[in-house]
């Protein structure tokens, strides 16, 4: 008979390990096949911890086609929706088909540098600013047009999953996951008689890619060396010297996770978000 195979990531902290460990059992009761730490031949994969996990598992994993469902052990948990106390009710909730799955679009992109062409996937956000702490000067482009010279600390380009993170304490607006848009926020614009940036966020249909050169002149970090530029995927930090350009999309793939009866995207937004 053909193996039911779900796969359990747990990174060994605190109690997602007895988790890990519980659910394992619950799982081959009900007579699917349950790996540890790896995703290969997986129908599900289930992530226990936080978001910070969750975004750690698809970079690690390379942005598996199987959907996601995550285990929430106390974070944030934006995108952790089981509760840790309601495993039956999920492996039940499985076993039956009560669920619908929700897509997230990702957002990809590359780095032409000195060293060559390095490819970017992210799901929250691409964040691009100088890897030092003096002023960023970016020409920003939009499909073909020269949209903005940027003076300021960076930009982040976000998707709609990533709207509620970075994107969000930088004043960036929450948009709803069924729209196909991305965001570019800046991060602390500079408008004065020297420089002019947006102080707002821009939002951009697919196929439009955002295209950054960082300012040539701007290259020298006065001690003869070249100025390197800071890119960021979810978190997960990268420098990179003599950066040519640095192009941002709307990527095809997407990620999916299970959602089940009382998940409803605004709710999670206002108890995440603002309930005390
Ligand atoms: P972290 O620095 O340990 O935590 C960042 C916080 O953001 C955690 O509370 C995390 O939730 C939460 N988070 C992650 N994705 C989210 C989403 N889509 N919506 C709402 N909240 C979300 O880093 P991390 O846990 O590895 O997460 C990396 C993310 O941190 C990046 O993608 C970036 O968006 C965010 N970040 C935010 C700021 C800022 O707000 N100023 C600065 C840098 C990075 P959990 O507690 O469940 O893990």
């Amino acid at each position: 008979m053909h193996e039911r195979i779900i796969s359990i990531i747990d990174y060994g902290r605190g109690e997602s390990e007895l988790i890990a460990a519980a659910l394992a059992e619950k799982l081959r009761a009900a007579d699917f096949c349950p790996v540890r730490d790896e995703v290969a031949g997986a129908e599900l994969i289930i992530v226990i911890g936080g978001d910070g996990s969750f975004l750690r598992t698809l970079q690690r994993f390379d942005y598996p086609d199987a959907p996601f469902v995550g285990v929430n052990t106390g974070h944030l948990g934006f995108f952790q929706e089981l509760d840790v106390n309601d495993m039956d009710g999920f492996v039940e909730c499985y076993l039956h088909g009560r669920f619908r799955q929700q897509c997230y679009r990702t957002v990809c992109g590359s780095v032409e540098y000195a060293g060559g062409v390095s490819t970017l996937q992210g799901l929250n956000e691409i964040l691009v600013k100088s890897s030092d702490s003096r002023l960023a000067h970016f020409d920003i482009y939009i499909g073909e047009s020269l949209v903005e010279k940027f003076h300021g600390d960076g930009v982040v380009i976000s998707t709609p999953a990533g709207s509620t993170a970075y994107n969000y304490a930088l004043g960036g607006s929450i948009v709803d996951p069924r729209l196909d848009l991305l965001q570019l926020t800046p991060l602390a614009p500079v408008n004065t008689t020297a420089y002019r940036s947006f102080t707002s966020g821009i939002a951009l249909p697919p196929g439009l890619p955002v295209r950054i050169f960082p300012d040539p002149d701007s290259a020298d970090d006065g001690n003869g060396a070249g100025r390197e530029t800071l890119v960021a995927i979810d978190g997960n930090e990268s420098r990179f010297a003599g950066v040519q350009c640095i192009e941002v999309g709307l990527s095809e793939r997407s990620v999916t996770l299970l959602r089940f009866k009382n998940y409803e995207f605004w709710n999670t937004v206002k108890r995440k978000l603002l309930t005390p």
